[in-house]
């Protein structure tokens, strides 16, 4: 699933390609039963509606909120966009073949990265007039691709978006300015008796980190996933408020990571997964120096493990990581 780095990446290139854009038109077929609340496009009631609120406006610029991108126009409405497991935006010129199955193809077929198989599976179609080409306006589309149909889309009103119910519960952004090690270790402290892992993935303690980047915190940190916060020394917990800062901004760096589906707004992959110390390594040898092999120190070669915590997966080097 995008984590705060990708949805990130993805908000970043939305701001550098679509500002001033106007939607001229919106397709959708999601076909899913994958929603609960009526207000997501896949309820064909709600789609209807969604078209007549954001049809005719102009895209002022975007924004991320944890995992959510939150895309503002100029009538005073946002869409909510939460790409769940497997959805991604690009942008580029589109067409519509009219088939029953994935109509709508990129316009070049020689576009290696918008014609990649995971970007193929297009469920929303956002048809946009640029400003400022010499012909007057140039005709692209920004779509979403998803082939496992669990992306969220709706409306908002902008006044009070972050009062909605999709947004208000969500705890402290990690890379804003004002964040720091109290309003962290303040927030984890809300759960004194979760595990360290779980406790992370707790959107409402801290917004944007999941299983990626939460592994990789905590192999950097020398912390056992299954930790009990309250038994985690402050200077253990700072290690770790260092390490998620680390881990997601070079998360960003790195372009995202596409392990699985995740494509950037050109369709192309981010590298992070050529980064991991810990997330999918299982049986791998653990990289930090002190566990790769056997030493004065160390007698032991660090493996990383998998374990489910809190019904997620989850790898640790059982070597290097402590359990408080
Ligand atoms: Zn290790």
């Amino acid at each position: 699933m995008p984590e705060l780095p990708e949805v990130q990446t993805t908000v970043n290139g939305l701001n550098k390609k679509v500002k001033g854009a106007k939607i001229i038109d919106v397709w959708s077929i999601y076909n899913s039963p994958y929603y609960k609340s009526k207000e997501n496009i896949k309820d064909p009631k709600f789609f209807k509606e969604f078209k007549e609120r954001i049809i005719g406006s102009k895209i002022i610029n975007a924004e991320r909120r944890a995992k959510n991108i939150l895309i503002y126009l100029d009538n005073k409405e946002t869409i909510l966009i939460h790409m769940k497991m497997t959805g991604h935006l690009m942008f580029g010129e589109y067409t519509n073949t009219n088939k029953t199955n994935d109509p709508w193809k990129p316009t070049d077929p020689n576009n290696e990265a918008l014609n990649d198989p995971f970007n193929t599976h297009i469920r929303l179609v956002f048809s946009l007039e640029m400003p400022g080409t010499k012909k007057g306006v140039e005709k692209v589309n920004l779509v979403l691709s998803d082939t496992r149909k669990f992306a969220k889309v709706t409306v908002i009103k902008t006044d009070g978006i972050f009062h909605s119910p999709d947004l208000s519960h969500l705890g402290p952004e990690p890379l804003a300015k004002e964040f720091n090690f109290k309003i962290f270790k303040d927030q984890i402290n809300k759960k004194p008796n979760g595990k360290i892992k779980t406790t992370l993935l707790d959107q409402t303690i801290i917004a944007g980190i999941g299983n990626i980047y939460s592994d990789e915190a905590l192999w950097l940190s020398n912390i056992h996933p299954e930790s009990l916060v309250k038994n985690i020394l402050d200077t253990e917990l700072k290690k770790l408020f260092n390490s998620v800062l680390i881990v997601l901004k070079n998360g960003i760096d790195f372009g995202g990571d596409s392990m699985s589906d995740y494509r950037n707004i050109d369709g192309e992959r981010g590298s992070f997964q050529e980064r991991h110390n810990a997330y999918r390594k299982t049986g791998h040898i653990c990289s930090k120096p002190a566990c790769k092999k056997e030493n004065k120190l160390n007698l032991k070669i660090g493996i990383i493990k998998r374990i489910v915590v809190g019904g997620r997966s989850t790898h640790y080097c059982e070597n290097h990581q402590t359990k408080y």
